[in-house]
């Protein structure tokens, strides 16, 4: 295949979501077959649809990532569907509630860590004993500005993302032998579309000394935080995952990429 990434596999989680597919897409337009992981459901099957489009091979997963044997077993199907995996991009997350960390809910808290911490080792985990077996891996994770700033009225997703940095310093140096980087990419506001309109609401609706209890004025406040003035589009994330999967990063591991404005 003549397209950059003819003949690679790649899995994508959160394949249903803003970041996913937009990836996903990105991915299959330079050649690789792509393997969707997210929820089953009609958002996934759709998804599927719309990557198959581009001329490539592409299967949809239905997986719940906190799940670790039923991603084993995914995993195991994936490279018994498409015969290896090359490139992973581990992305799948949950933001949370928006409370401070004195009232912040207890059940959530574990729900976002289970999610966003626990998901992604488990897919970490499983989808790199097989790119040992092969001597060759490219991983990228979904961090995100909260996990290199705390934000406030965010403790687990901010914790959350925290570790994804850290996961990811870990894995490279555990992987770096077998010919694996690792890298993660951090976005900050991206949108416009639920995730920017949930934070916008849900940081107004706490009242806090940050915000405006006014999601409009709450929109301004955030993108004037921002150096460059706006927030990013979803369009601007797939082209540096493709570069940090691909032979242009070829001696970087390890690093958190901010896609941020600044
Ligand atoms: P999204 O909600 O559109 O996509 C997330 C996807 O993950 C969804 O399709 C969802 O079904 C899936 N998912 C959630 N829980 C799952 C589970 N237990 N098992 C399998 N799949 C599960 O949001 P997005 O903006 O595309 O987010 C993708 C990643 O980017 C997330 O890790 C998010 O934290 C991160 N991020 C997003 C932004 C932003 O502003 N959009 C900013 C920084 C980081």
């Amino acid at each position: 295949d003549s397209k950059r990434f003819g003949g690679k596999v790649t899995l994508v989680t959160g394949a249903a979501g803003n970041i996913g597919l937009a990836t996903a897409r990105r991915l299959a337009a330079s050649g690789s077959a792509i393997a969707l992981l997210d929820l089953a459901g009609e958002k996934l099957d759709a998804a599927v649809h719309t990557v198959a489009a581009a001329g490539v091979t592409a299967r949809g997963y239905g997986c719940d990532v906190t799940d670790a044997a039923n991603v084993q077993t995914i995993v195991d199907q994936v490279v018994a569907d498409f015969g290896q995996i090359d490139f992973l991009f581990n992305n799948a997350g949950y933001q949370g509630a928006f409370a401070p960390v004195q009232d912040y809910p207890v059940e959530d808290f574990a729900r976002v860590m289970s999610i966003n911490v626990c998901g992604a080792f488990h897919v970490l985990r499983a989808v790199s004993r097989h790119m040992v077996a092969r001597r060759f891996g490219r991983i990228v994770n979904t961090a995100s500005m909260a996990g290199v700033g705390g934000p406030p009225n965010m403790a687990a997703y901010g914790a959350s993302k925290f570790a994804i940095v850290g996961l990811t310093q870990t894995a490279s140096k555990d992987l770096a032998p077998y010919n694996i980087r690792v890298n993660a990419i951090s976005p900050a506001f991206m949108g416009p579309g639920f995730m920017w309109d949930r934070q916008v609401e849900l940081q107004a609706r706490v009242g806090s000394q940050y915000f405006s209890t006014d999601p409009k004025v709450v929109a301004e406040q955030m993108i004037n935080s921002v150096p460059m003035r706006r927030y990013g589009d979803i369009k601007e994330i797939p082209g540096v995952v493709e570069f940090l999967l691909g032979d242009d990063s070829s001696y970087m591991t390890g690093v958190n990429l901010p896609i941020a404005g600044g």
